[in-house]
């Protein structure tokens, strides 16, 4: 039975907290907007229909459309919001930017997209989470968002070497992904490090425009499949260097070269490079999720349909449920469909079958 003497709501909208796109995170606004007219503090949690954890292509998507469908998102994008792409130049294979675009210049578009149907973004990570029951319950720090569906977009992040030069010549030689950059560097001298699938699927893809693709490998024998094993070793362009490990990444304003280390006598070599493609393995941004959600073997969040997952009402979508594709065109894909269903299962919430049949 409620009170009506006593009406104070046990929740906040954000939209309440008067928070604006590129404004203060809500965990700087809330403390005074959670004030009650006689000055006490209050902890009140935010109240949200759908919370979107991550601002990547796949969380901007999610947001555009669940704003769309009046849903009037919270999206809460980490202290790094845009994801990968944000660490991405030129991005020439999204369709509608003929000319190519900057990631972050990207994301930006997608955010001020989803800003105009009415998302609002909260720029600050997720600390905490408990999908054990409904509204699921999201933290930043002490501030306590509440919502009936979540989408988790948070991505993977691409595992780096951690040299020196690495950092500063990212976009400028350096990179993480061969279909994003590897256009870049026709008729040069190109560079993978790893022994996965990946390392062998960069390298092939990466023959397209090198002159020359030598893989370096740690040890003496490759992780990577047979198959593809195969394939790199029987490809003309490709050679490999074994037992070596890339120690710095030199050059001023773009990579020149590499310094070495042979791992098994420690002699050391510079190598002359244009480009230098870091395929050592990605680790999806799950650790929140942990006892929440599924997850499968290798850390993503598991999905029998890359949309749902063992949580009636927490969807997911991009990078942390896909080690395949990886791309920010897949990546939206999964955010619309994720917001799509999100809505569809909000629907029935507020109508479920009995109600809509008498
Ligand atoms: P992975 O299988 O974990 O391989 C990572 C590689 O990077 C290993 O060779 C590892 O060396 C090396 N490595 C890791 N840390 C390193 C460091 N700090 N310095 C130097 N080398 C380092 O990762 P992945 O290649 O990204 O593949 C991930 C999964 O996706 C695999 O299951 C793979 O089969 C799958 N995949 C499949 C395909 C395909 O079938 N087309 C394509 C891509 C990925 P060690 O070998 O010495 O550990």
């Amino acid at each position: 039975m409620s009170n009506d003497a006593t009406p104070k709501p046990a929740t906040l909208k954000l939209a309440d907290l008067k928070l604006s796109f590129g404004g203060p995170a809500a965990s700087e606004t809330a403390p005074d907007a959670q004030k009650s007219p006689s000055g006490e503090s209050e902890d009140r949690p935010i109240e949200a229909k759908v919370v979107i954890v991550g601002s990547g292509p796949a969380g901007l998507t999610a947001a555009i459309y669940a704003a769309r469908a009046d849903l009037a998102p919270v999206v809460i994008g980490g202290l790094e919001s845009g994801g990968q792409l944000m660490i991405t130049s030129d991005v020439e294979n999204y369709p509608g930017y003929a000319d190519g675009i900057m990631g972050p210049e990207m994301m930006a578009d997608f955010r001020r997209q989803a800003e105009r149907f009415g998302a609002d973004f909260v720029t600050d990570n997720v600390t905490k989470v408990d999908f054990s029951e409904r509204p699921f319950r999201i933290w930043v720090e002490n501030d306590e968002y509440q919502a009936d569906a979540v989408i988790v977009a948070t991505g993977a992040s691409a595992r780096w070497l951690g040299i020196p030069g690495e950092a500063r010549l990212r976009g400028r030689g350096v990179s993480t992904c061969a279909t994003c950059d590897g256009a870049f560097f026709r008729e040069k001298h190109i560079v993978v490090v790893g022994g996965g699938d990946s390392a062998m699927e960069e390298a092939l893809f990466l023959t397209r425009f090198g002159y020359k693709v030598t893989v370096i490998h740690r040890r003496d024998t490759l992780r990577a499949s047979k198959i593809m094993a195969d394939r790199a070793f029987s490809h003309e362009k490709i050679s490999f260097v074994w037992n070596t490990a890339v120690e710095e990444a030199i050059g001023d304003d773009k990579l020149r070269a590499l310094k070495l280390r042979n791992t098994v006598d420690g002699t050391r070599s510079d190598l002359e490079a244009d480009a230098l493609f870091i395929a050592i393995g990605h680790d999806p941004n799950t650790a929140i999720f942990k006892g929440q959600l599924d997850l499968d073997a290798m850390g993503y969040i598991a999905s029998p349909d890359g949309v749902s997952t063992n949580v009636e009402g927490v969807f997911v979508a991009g990078d942390v449920n896909d080690l395949r594709y990886k791309q920010a065109v897949t990546a939206a894909g999964a955010g619309c469909r994720a917001a799509m269903d999100a809505e569809k299962y909000l629907e029935a919430l507020e109508f479920p079958i009995e109600e809509a049949i008498a």
